[in-house]
């Protein structure tokens, strides 16, 4: 069933609405939707690796050594991590279950950097234990939890400081300004400063200080937040060098937030980076030395690679409205309820635009599950029985997918780059979800 040549990727598209990201042809999404059933997931691999390239070469103005790290976060799906994997990026991890999905997906623990939020003792041995060497820790508890583990591993470890820049950024999630869950402040009297934890690194036998990190936020469509931030890192580590003497700094992590388009102008990853990568070259100046410099990106890396197919299955009218029913919710796209996150729609194949609003509503008994839409939409011609399929859903989705309403997990399926299509998650059938959901311990 997995193998079947069902998609010829030089089919010329329909031309539709004006977004980047894969083409596909009517005639596939319907063959198959025949084949796989409403809603499911249709992932293109060669979006995937034009991504990588386009953030590698966003920075090829830097003068130091650039690597590009997945969050895995935004799509752990195993064919997703292999095909990033054979990319040679890095992969950016918070959970010892992810570093479990790398491994076994074809990357090597040499190419992760280890940021957690719980920072325990167990957890650090095990993934110094699996030869994790980058860990990012994030408080002076999780330092010393790193110490214990490096001592009963005897594994070395290269220790980053996650610092928290507090700027301001724009953005529709932050992860900096008024945000303490992420990150050390700079200075401050208490030993969960970057100050103090970078100083007790420094003094540590067995733990190798290695650099800084930062994430401000997702969807960042202004880099003005980046310069900030990194121009208070300088005024930071000169200040440390200072009063702790000449410490290296050999990596510099500006993490995430790289904008996906999603229909609209936003800056491509070149034009992120034109702007802080002078600021980047003088501080490697400034410091005395070259660091690598590493991006991380879940969101860029893996939204416009995939679409979310589903089907029209009733409408009606409600006043001046024509309301379009179809058979995703946001069991299947949780931002758009979470967030009120809008996804380019089109209808497939569209008709003619009528004066009449289309409010899109989900198949949830839920008021909030109606998707957002607005002119970046296509929903002219949508009638029962047509497809809608909605675009750049390759981030933050598919690892969401819930099943609220008892709906089982759909399909998702990848566009190879050879052509053919591949199943890369199994749908569920109601008996599996049943099953999962309790159903087979139900005494007799
Ligand atoms: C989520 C996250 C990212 C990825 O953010 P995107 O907006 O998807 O690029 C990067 N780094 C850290 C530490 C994160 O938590």
């Amino acid at each position: 069933m997995s193998n079947k040549k069902l998609v010829d990727p030089r089919t010329q598209p329909v031309s539709r609405t004006g977004v980047a990201g894969p083409k596909f042809s009517d005639e596939d999404l319907y063959s198959l939707a025949e084949r796989y059933g409403t809603p499911y997931f249709l992932v293109d691999e060669a979006t995937l690796r034009k991504k990588v390239s386009e953030v590698e070469s966003a920075f090829t103005d830097f003068k130091g050594k650039f690597r590009v790290a997945y969050s895995v976060k935004a799509n752990f799906n195993p064919s997703v991590i292999k095909t990033f994997a054979g990319e040679g990026i890095m992969f950016d991890l918070t959970a010892t279950s992810e570093l479990h999905f790398v491994l076994r997906s074809g990357g090597s623990p040499a190419s992760v950097m280890y940021t957690s939020i719980t920072e325990t003792e167990k957890e650090y041995e095990e993934v110094l234990a699996l030869g994790v060497k980058k860990v990012v820790v994030a408080s002076h508890n999780g330092l010393l939890n790193l110490t214990e583990a490096a001592g009963k591993t005897g594994r070395e470890v290269q220790v980053m400081v996650r610092v928290n820049p507090e700027v301001h950024v724009h953005a529709e999630l932050r992860g900096s300004m008024g945000h303490g869950k992420f990150g050390l402040q700079f200075n401050g009297g208490s030993e969960d400063s970057a100050f103090s934890v970078l100083r007790r690194i420094l003094a540590t036998p067995g733990l190798k200080f290695e650099g800084f990190h930062f994430h401000l936020g997702s969807q960042i469509e202004d880099p003005a937040c980046y310069a900030e931030a990194l121009e208070r890192l300088e005024a930071f580590v000169l200040g440390a060098r200072r009063q702790l003497g000449q410490f290296e700094v050999r990596t510099i992590d500006i993490g995430g937030g790289l904008p996906v388009s999603y229909g609209r102008k936003v800056p491509s990853p070149k034009e992120m980076a034109s702007k802080i990568v002078g600021q980047l070259n003088s501080l490697a100046e400034s410091m005395g030395g070259r660091f690598t410099l590493v991006a991380e990106s879940g969101r860029f890396l893996t939204a416009e690679s995939t679409v979310l197919v589903c089907r029209v299955v009733n409408i009606k009218s409600f006043g001046d409205a024509k309301y379009v029913y179809v058979d995703a919710g946001y069991n299947t796209l949780l931002d758009s309820a979470l967030l009120r996150h809008e996804y380019p729609v089109e209808v497939v194949p569209g008709g003619r635009v009528s004066p009449q609003k289309t409010v899109l509503a989900g198949r949830l008994c839920d008021p909030l599950d109606v998707f957002p839409t607005s002119t970046r939409s296509r929903l002219a011609g949508a009638g029962v029985g047509k497809l809608v399929v909605f675009r750049d859903v390759g981030a933050y989705s598919i690892v969401m997918n819930m099943p609220f309403h008892s709906q089982p997990r759909p399909y998702v399926l990848m566009r190879t780059t050879q052509g053919p299509v591949r199943v890369i998650r199994k749908g569920q059938d109601v008996d599996a979800l049943f099953a999962e959901e309790g159903g087979d311990l139900l005494a007799d």
